[in-house]
């Protein structure tokens, strides 16, 4: 089995002709790994924009390209997508976090009026893995290339980064450097129906109590000190797409807002559950309680 790395550079753009922004590809860059994770074949191509009239600021900054480069390339999104398929083959494509496969989607669609990849065969968000295989677990952020690279410590040049084929490059290493065969399996997705409905599914926060994917057991507070399960002082109310209350725990004699997130994924829901400090209002009144 052959793993293929890509990432891709692309620029938002108003299309006038769909009436909506798209995000089109101006860069291709990807790696071809052996099943030994040798470099055994490389790919980078510059893309000619077809709807894109002016270079994103933030985009031509990052990636130090310019339009003019790009239009000398004469590459059609058509033709480099033809060779990339060439390229991948049947191997395993792998994109670190799944924006650059929702941006080949799009191209896809925007071009060709289908957005099934109908020559993929399987898929590997590379952030995901990693992100376990390192034991990252930070569930407010995700973990960016560079910051996984120097957990690493894969030393890279900074004004490499943000150019596909560099940007491929160090997402191999990473994979190599955290490769685990089998918890890599658990992560390659086979490109069925399922895998489209997954990779264009949103995650969104649950905002009714009543909603059936709300699991009222989970309703509770423990104290983020002590680990005791808090009293709840308050009715919930909704703020921020969070549900929160007036919590006190009443070992170390402390008021918190304990502040509850169902978020609905794909297939399961994820609860987030935070100790803030009570918002002022609150504050003021538990302490008058705490006093009489
Ligand atoms: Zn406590």
């Amino acid at each position: 089995m052959e793993y293929i790395i890509l990432d891709l550079e692309f620029n938002g753009t108003y299309s006038k002709n769909r009436h909506r922004f798209f995000n089109e590809i101006i860069e291709f860059g990807a790696v071809k790994l052996d099943e030994q994770l040798n470099i055994v074949d490389t790919f980078s191509e510059l893309v000619s924009p077809q709807v894109t009239k002016k270079l994103n600021p933030h985009v031509a900054a990052l990636t130090h390209i310019n339009l003019d480069e790009l239009k000398k390339s004469g590459n059609t999104f058509s033709h480099a997508m033809a060779r990339f398929r060439r390229f991948l083959g049947d191997g395993v494509l792998m994109t670190w976090s799944n924006s650059d496969i929702l941006v080949l989607m799009e191209n896809y669609r925007y071009f060709f009026g289908n957005d099934k990849l109908s020559f993929l065969r399987h898929y590997v968000n590379m952030q995901k893995y990693c992100q376990r295989a390192i034991g990252y677990n930070d569930r407010g952020h995700q973990l960016g290339l560079s910051a996984c690279a120097e957990m690493l410590g894969i030393t890279y040049e900074d004004e490499q980064l943000h150019r596909a084929y560099n940007d491929a490059e160090l997402t191999a290493l990473c994979f190599k450097a955290l490769y685990d065969e089998t918890l890599l399996e658990s992560y390659i997705y086979t490109c069925d129906d399922d895998f489209y409905s997954r990779v264009t599914f949103k995650n969104y926060n649950i905002c009714d109590l009543k909603d059936p994917n709300v699991d009222k057991k989970e309703m509770y507070m423990d104290c983020d000190i002590c680990g005791k399960r808090a009293l709840r002082r308050s009715k919930w109310r909704l703020k921020n797409k969070s549900f929160r209350a007036h919590f006190r725990c009443r070992k170390c004699k402390r008021d918190f807002e304990g502040r509850i997130t169902f978020k609905k994924c794909y297939d399961h829901v994820e609860i987030i559950k935070k100790a803030a400090e009570l918002p002022l209002k609150e504050d003021k009144r538990a302490a008058n309680r705490t006093n009489k």
